[in-house]
């Protein structure tokens, strides 16, 4: 992704074995940076002939990805993938009127106001834009799109809206430690480099959550996904796949995967969808023939050699148990907020690690002690001054794409008023 409002559209192709947790990662990463590309699954020696004219698959350091001026990358990282693409880029500047950590949909709206406001501003993201909506298949409530939109292509849209208007997006970077000292916030980054800016907005969003089934990392990517998985799905033709959860996310992949697989079973701890799904999705589901829901259903194992082949069920209400076969089981449970940078900091996080803010610092009225302003904290300010937290990872916020894309927007007139008041 350069800072160029479009794209190269000329093809990516990746070629690697079935089930390679390696190549998953890589096809997810594509999917959700909207970079076309053809994945070739290679599985004898005569596929590799035929597709590289080469004689042994084995000699193969796969996944292999050739980009459009057919130079080729063997076994790469995420990050040498982004690198060869141009999207991995230096600071330009030493310090920013504004950082926001986050590239989902706050940290993408913050971004567009913030770069059209005139703020010198940096967007810093860990992985891919788009956060995770840039892994919805479908988006169907957000305003202004009545047939739905793909998180994947709503996320590159804003991007291509930040960059127009002057934004500088920085990949693959991740925000680990925060300082705030004479006015600024200093940040160290997991590659060593700092960042310096006057005030930040902090729009990292939240992690998915584990099932917290032992042999859970043994299977992840190979048979077991976080997320709604919208790059497997083609994949899945003919297969029973199984989807973890009862929110919109969960209920949304469903529907992607009813599209090509056999079968789709849906599983949920609760009795009933109508407590954490929307309507318009409910139907939906009800009335997709091979979409079927299990109520009061927990994963309690995970079976398989190299990959996934068989899943425990316990039915907690009952304690039946049942094991059944699949290949493919996508977890959709949400997840806890990404602020272990703030931990060591002057900033308030509730409970569950959610950044408080605005009215919801005060106590008897009164800001926290570590308070250092005679007014009362913005909306949206965290409890050190000029520190904003927007979307997913504020405390009482609504999960929402609307909401995250407001907030971030909001935000950034906060920015301003801090910054006015700073002189
Ligand atoms: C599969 C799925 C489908 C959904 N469908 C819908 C829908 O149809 N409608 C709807 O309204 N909502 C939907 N949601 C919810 C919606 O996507 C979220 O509410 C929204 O993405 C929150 O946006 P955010 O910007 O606050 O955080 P996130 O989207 O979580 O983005 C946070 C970003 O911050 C990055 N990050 C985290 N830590 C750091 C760090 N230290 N440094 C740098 N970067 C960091 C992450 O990599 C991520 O890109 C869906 C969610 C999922 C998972």
């Amino acid at each position: 992704m350069t800072n160029e409002t479009t794209r190269s559209t000329a093809k990516v192709r990746l070629y690697g074995l079935p089930n390679s947790a390696e190549a998953y990662e890589i096809r997810d990463f594509l999917n959700r940076s909207v970079v076309e590309f053809d994945w070739i699954e290679l599985v004898t020696d005569e596929d590799c002939n035929r597709e590289l004219g080469l004689s042994a698959l084995r000699d193969l350091r796969l996944p292999m990805i050739e980009f459009p001026d057919r130079t080729q990358l063997f076994s790469p990282s995420i990050r040498e993938i982004a690198q060869r693409l141009g999207w991995v880029t230096q600071p330009k500047f030493r310090e920013y009127d504004l950082s926001i950590y986050g590239a989902g949909p706050a940290g993408l709206s913050a971004a567009v106001y913030a770069a059209s406001e005139g703020l010198r501003t940096v967007l810093i993201e860990r992985h891919a834009v788009g956060g995770q909506a840039g892994t919805s298949s479908l988006i169907e409530n957000y305003m202004g799109f009545p047939q739905g939109i793909s998180g994947a292509d709503l996320a590159e849209r804003a991007r291509q809206q930040a960059v127009k208007f002057g934004i500088e997006l920085l990949l693959l970077r991740e925000g680990i430690k925060a300082e705030f000292k004479h006015d600024r916030i200093y940040v160290d980054l997991a590659d060593g480099s700092k960042m310096v800016a006057r005030a930040n907005i902090c729009a990292t969003g939240v992690e998915y959550r584990r099932l917290g089934v032992p042999e859970e990392d043994q299977f992840l990517n190979l048979g077991v996904y976080y997320g709604a998985g919208a790059s497997e799905a083609p994949m899945c033709r003919n297969e029973h796949v199984f989807v973890v959860g009862g929110g919109n996310s969960a209920g949304q992949a469903a529907l992607h995967f009813s599209r090509y697989a056999n079968h789709v079973t849906m599983l949920i701890r609760g009795a009933n969808l109508a407590a954490t799904l929307s309507q318009y999705l409910i139907h939906r589901i009800t009335n997709t023939p091979n979409i079927e829901v299990c109520f009061n259903a927990q994963v309690t194992g995970l079976e398989g050699d190299a990959t996934l082949q068989a899943i425990t069920i316990t039915n907690e209400q009952n304690g039946t148990v049942q094991r059944v076969d699949t290949q493919r089981l996508f977890v959709c449970i949400g997840g806890v907020p990404n602020t272990d940078w703030a931990k060591d900091t002057a900033i308030i996080r509730d409970n569950a690690g959610y950044l408080i803010t605005g009215s919801d610092l005060l106590r008897a009225g009164q800001p926290p002690a570590s308070w250092t302003r005679t007014r009362d904290p913005f909306f949206l300010e965290t409890s050190v001054p000029g520190s904003f937290a927007a979307g997913d990872v504020r405390h009482g916020s609504v999960k929402r794409v609307a909401s995250a894309v407001g907030e971030g927007a909001m935000a950034v007139t906060f920015v301003h008023k801090y910054l006015e008041e700073n002189g």
